[in-house]
């Protein structure tokens, strides 16, 4: 008998883990912008190219990396957001399994240059393949600057299952919707192939919700509050008037999260019952605060499902505070005479 069992190089777990985190150019987008918010900058920089197909770059002012960190953050397992198995039970920030950067790493030609406010000098890094080609001192702002070229370029299946550039861009553009809602508190810009497409100043989650899907939805909005012991309820919900067929504006942020959930979305459907015309669907833009420990966000890699302790009274408290915000607002039920 021979024995036949190997552990995988690094390279080659490298590529496989890149596939659950990196389904398409918005992927990286979004876990390159979670990273500049985790390192609290205050201003963020968005640039892509081909809708992130030859480019994607995030330049922020958060806090940087010395070169050491620079270096171990493309390891696999590498974060300094959690030590213990506990902390992910106290998370505050967006990441945490320290394998994004070592996927993207795995998948594109990466650059990174980082400075910490403390150093003289920052540190340039080129990564081909999970190769380390080479490391330079540089000179550079505070902050950090990752940019990944030619996604997938060593993976020709998946280079070519990428869609076209409109839907890619699509895609890049929901990702990051949902980042700039739930951080009204820090600027945004973003470029598509050198023309501005956002430009957005710090102000609050309101104001962040007009700046993204225009002035006219100002009016639409009934602002929705609540306060308990299990869960903090803020945002808005579109007035039942303008909801429109195709399931648009539908947003929920847990801790500075967006998270899809088809279990909350019906209580808020609920909330709206007999104010909706037939097959209508309402927006809304509800942002919760709960206990971290009373969530699991570790059950997907892209974390955007989550589990919570206590659905059954979160679903309880959604419905009757929408239900009664729009009472107060009064929302009149809609006569609709085809039925
Ligand atoms: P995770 O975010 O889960 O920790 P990543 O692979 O996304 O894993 O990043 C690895 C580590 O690299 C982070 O924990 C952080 O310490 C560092 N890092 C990544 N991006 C930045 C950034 N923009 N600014 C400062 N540090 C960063
Ligand atoms: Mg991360």
């Amino acid at each position: 008998m021979s024995d036949i069992i190997q552990l995988l190089p690094d390279h080659v777990a490298n590529q496989i883990a890149a596939g659950e985190v990196v389904q398409r150019p918005a992927s990286v987008v979004k876990e390159l912008l979670e990273n500049a918010i985790d390192a609290q900058a205050t201003y963020i920089k968005l640039i892509v190219k081909e809708s992130g197909k030859t480019l994607i770059q995030v330049i922020d002012n958060g806090q940087g990396m010395s070169a050491t960190d620079a270096r171990l953050s493309f390891e696999r397992h590498a974060t300094s957001k959690i030590k213990v198995a506990e902390d992910l039970f106290k998370l505050q920030t967006k990441g945490f399994r320290g394998e994004a950067l070592a996927s993207i790493a795995a998948i594109a030609h990466v650059e990174l240059k980082t400075k910490q406010e403390e150093d003289e000098v920052g540190t340039e890094i080129r990564i081909e393949g999970s190769e380390v080609v080479s490391q330079e001192v540089c000179v550079t702002p505070k902050g950090t600057s990752i940019s990944a070229k030619n996604l997938f370029y060593n993976i020709p299946a998946r280079r070519n299952f990428l869609k076209s550039n409109t839907v890619e861009l699509r895609h890049i553009i929901d990702e990051f919707h949902r980042v700039v809602m739930a951080h009204p508190s820090i600027r945004f810009d973003m470029y598509h192939n050198s023309s501005e497409v956002f430009n957005l100043a710090i102000t609050n989650h309101r104001q962040r919700i007009v700046n993204i899907f225009g002035g006219k939805t100002n009016e639409k909005l009934v602002p929705v509050k609540e306060e308990t012991d299990l869960v903090t309820i803020h945002g808005f919900v579109g007035k039942p008037e303008y909801a429109k067929r195709t399931r648009g504006e539908q947003f929920f942020f847990v801790n500075g999260r967006f998270i899809k959930s088809a279990y909350l979305n019906h209580a808020v459907s609920s909330a709206f019952e007999g104010l909706l015309k037939d097959k209508a669907h309402p927006s809304y833009f509800i942002y919760l605060t709960v206990d971290p420990n009373s969530i699991d966000i570790n059950i997907h890699p892209t974390k955007t499902e989550i589990k919570f302790e206590d659905e059954h009274s979160l679903y309880a408290m959604l419905r009757s505070t929408i239900k009664h915000s729009l009472g107060q607002f009064n929302v009149a039920p809609v006569l609709d005479f085809n039925r």
